[in-house]
């Protein structure tokens, strides 16, 4: 058959409504989120990851053709601006049509407030209330128990990340339940040809992502009480959710460098409450953690909350969800 009828053929078989149909162009900004999505999508399309590799959101930029990427785009999936900063540009730079959609604005996805400083206990008293978000929700209750022995002296609620919030919010199954049903609608408002098969995706992962919370929750369960150290602070949904015992981190976030002051803090800190644990993350030099364990009976242990060194995919966000707790059991339990 020649190229003619070829094409004269599939004319006649797909008239216009299919040639026309649009090519499903997501891209998502970080491993675990790029899994949720790709686990919504399916067979219908692949989501393009910006971050690859090791890389870490802090501290990167964006390649000319990512931006090309972008700007071709269906939808792009991100946490929140005040966490993937380096879009903040390109995602005002985009055409109209290119439907941007933050995470953390989803709706039941929960934020929980910035710690400040790396002790935390001695810092969270003053944490204003007098911040943005008062606003929105009631947080009477939440003030009068902060001060007791509740070493988490953030707040929960919903909605809307600004520089107060912690935005490493994937790290609770019950906010990927919230950003796969957010990911399956907004796919269904765009490729409505897709719908049916987004809404069955999503409800498998969402018994998937239920699942996992049920192991997650046995497998931590003994952890309670252990106190451990960590490089940045990228666990508190973790902490919230599985009643776990952090009690500093080194720095807020990698990129800013721990003080001499905050060393001693963290060593008095370990001291102070027996920390069993400090935890590295891959992608990080350990020299800092070296320092601020020095000499002291804790045990160096591993956490990576991008699942940086594993392969991007559908399976990529329960894995790293799985590592992370085997990270934790691994260093925090008692050697026998
Ligand atoms: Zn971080």
């Amino acid at each position: 058959m020649t190229r003619f009828f070829f094409r004269l053929l599939i004319l006649f078989l797909f008239p216009a409504t299919a040639l026309a149909a649009e090519k499903v162009a997501v891209v998502t900004t970080i491993k675990p989120l790029h899994s949720l999505v790709q686990g919504v999508m399916g067979e219908t399309g692949e989501a393009k990851l910006l971050i690859t590799g090791i890389s870490s959101p802090h501290g990167f930029s964006l390649k000319p053709s990512q931006v090309r990427d972008m700007q071709g785009a269906g939808a792009i999936f991100y946490i929140d601006e005040a966490f993937e900063s380096f879009l903040k540009n390109a995602l005002e730079s985009l055409p109209e049509d290119v439907r941007k959609v933050s995470l953390s604005h989803a709706e039941g996805v929960k934020l929980l407030e910035q710690r400040e400083g790396g002790a935390w206990d001695e810092h969270d008293h003053d944490h204003g209330h007098s911040h943005a978000h008062s606003d929105d929700h009631d947080d009477h209750d939440d003030h009068k128990k902060e001060g007791h022995e509740d070493h988490k002296g953030h707040e929960n609620h919903e909605g809307h990340g600004t520089e107060a919030d912690n935005l490493h919010l994937w790290l609770d199954p019950e906010n990927a339940i919230y950003i796969t049903r957010a990911v399956a609608y907004e796919l269904g408002r765009l490729y409505p040809e897709n719908r049916t098969v987004y809404k069955e995706n999503a409800l498998k992962q969402i018994a998937r992502l239920n699942d996992l919370d049920t192991t997650l929750r046995t497998r931590l369960a003994p952890l309670k009480g252990k106190a451990y150290i960590v490089l940045h602070d990228a666990y508190p949904y973790l902490e919230a959710r599985y009643d776990l015992m952090a009690v500093g981190s080194l720095t807020l976030e990698p990129d800013t460098p721990a003080s001499a002051k905050r060393l001693k803090e963290i060593r008095e800190k370990i001291q102070k409450t027996n920390a069993v644990c400090i935890f590295r993350e891959p992608q990080f030099d350990d020299r800092l953690l070296q320092t601020a364990a020095e000499g002291l009976p804790v045990r160096l242990g591993t956490l990576d909350p991008l699942g940086a060194e594993l392969e991007p995919g559908t399976e990529l966000y329960f894995t790293m969800m799985n590592t992370l707790a085997d990270g934790l059991a691994d260093c925090l339990q008692d050697p026998s």
